[in-house]
């Protein structure tokens, strides 16, 4: 019997250069963002400079998280204890917690069925709660029509945020993501696109964020030492009325992070590769039911998701044990009970008035859900495709 032997949650090593550089501040103990020598630019504001640069936006400020990155950006678009915000239902825990930390309370809309937010109960939502943002997760990599999704927020004038934890690099229109709403989260945690364990950062084109974002961020009375700065004037106005929320991110980490960003493009093309020979194998499969990506997304592949069409909700854990038993990992959100990393949004009890949302049910319901490490080859892909297809054979009636 075919067995896979590699782990998914095995990520690549920490380029040399990182590893060298790590030692070298490790030797001379300026961990700190702050505490730089005479002349010296911190390794965190110099990441700062170059991933600002890579996503093509005016400021980026480093955070301790993803989630920490997520819940500023949330701030900065003005929202408070008791505000609702807006959310896809289909998300990962930390996006609703991050709207619960700050006191907000979550309104969650429902997703279609190739897992991208529904945006005519967006519309229908923002009209109904009157809720002023819009926490947006481009969730496992499907990126909406942002145009139409603006264009909603417009209307209602609605801030949008993005939490790009899976669309680093990736694109709408040509467009990156992260460049639509008004501020943008990314994570390094490590199973995202750079890893540095845990880390993020906050992107945004807009003044009066930026500079507010970097004092929630922690930086004391010493925030002309950011990377991307705004100017004195503006932090003049808002920084005895910005709390210390006290989430850097550290040197340490950035470095780590520095060293991987040289990597990022070419990574992303072999997350594609991979992906698109696992897409390729799952479309010609027959009990597998896989969602078309959008002619206009430039998506970056570093997980897949596809519809187990021919088994049973009731058949769906055997299957999966049977897959893990031959090595192949398999995460289904469609579970009643939240199990590691997946929860659906009926898992999240502390939101008041729960809504029952029926289309993300359905869409979720035998939605599968596998890592795409950047240790696997594309033979390694069609392994695993020929495990799935074997262990999914037995179900197929009428051959
Ligand atoms: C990982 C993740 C986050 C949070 O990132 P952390 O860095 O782990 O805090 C937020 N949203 C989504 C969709 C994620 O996958």
């Amino acid at each position: 019997m075919l067995i896979f032997a590699k782990p998914f949650t095995q990520q690549e090593a920490i380029p040399d250069a990182g590893i060298q550089q790590a030692i070298e501040i490790l030797k001379h103990g300026r961990l700190h963002r702050y505490n730089v020598a005479a002349g010296e630019v911190s390794e965190v504001s110099l990441l700062e400079q170059e991933y600002a640069s890579w996503q093509g936006s005016r400021y980026c400020i480093a955070t301790a998280s993803g989630g920490q990155a997520i819940q500023l950006g949330l701030c900065v678009c003005g929202v408070e204890a008791g505000d609702k915000v807006l959310a896809n239902a289909y998300t990962l825990a930390p996006v609703p917690g991050a709207i619960h930390s700050i006191g907000a309370i979550p309104v969650l809309v429902e997703i279609d069925a190739d897992y991208h937010i529904d945006l005519s109960h967006l519309d229908e939502m923002a009209r109904r709660s009157g809720a002023k943002t819009l926490l947006l997760s481009h969730m496992r990599g499907h990126i909406a029509d942002m145009d139409r999704l603006m264009s909603i927020a417009r209307s209602y004038d609605i801030k949008v945020v993005e939490d790009c934890a899976h669309t680093m690099g990736a694109k709408w229109q040509g467009r990156r993501s992260g460049n639509f709403g008004d501020v943008a989260a990314f994570s390094t945690q490590t199973y995202k696109h750079m890893n540095s364990g845990e880390g993020g950062f906050l992107t945004t084109d807009d003044d009066e964020m930026a500079a507010r974002a970097i004092i929630h961020s922690g930086s004391y009375m010493l925030y002309e030492r950011h990377g991307t700065l705004p100017p004195d004037d503006v932090f003049d106005k808002i920084k005895l009325e910005t709390a210390n929320f006290s989430c850097r991110m550290d040197n340490l980490r950035a470095t780590i992070i520095r060293s991987q960003m040289p990597h990022l493009e070419e990574n992303i093309e072999r997350w594609n590769r991979l992906y698109d020979t696992l897409f390729a194998a799952f479309e010609a499969m027959s009990g597998i039911d896989i969602p078309k990506r959008h002619q206009a997304e430039f998506y970056v592949g570093s997980s897949i998701q596809f519809r187990l069409s021919a088994l049973t909700t009731g058949d769906i854990p055997a299957f999966l044990e049977r897959c893990a038993k031959r090595g192949v990992e398999l995460k289904w959100f469609g579970a009643d009970q939240p199990a590691a990393f997946t929860s659906r949004y009926d898992s999240w009890r502390y939101i008041k008035n729960l809504p029952d949302l029926p289309a993300t049910k359905a869409a979720l319901e035998k939605t599968v859900d596998m890592r795409i490490p950047l240790t696997f080859d594309t033979d390694d892909c069609k392994v695993i495709a020929e495990i799935i297809a074997d262990e999914v054979a037995p179900f197929i009636t009428g051959v």
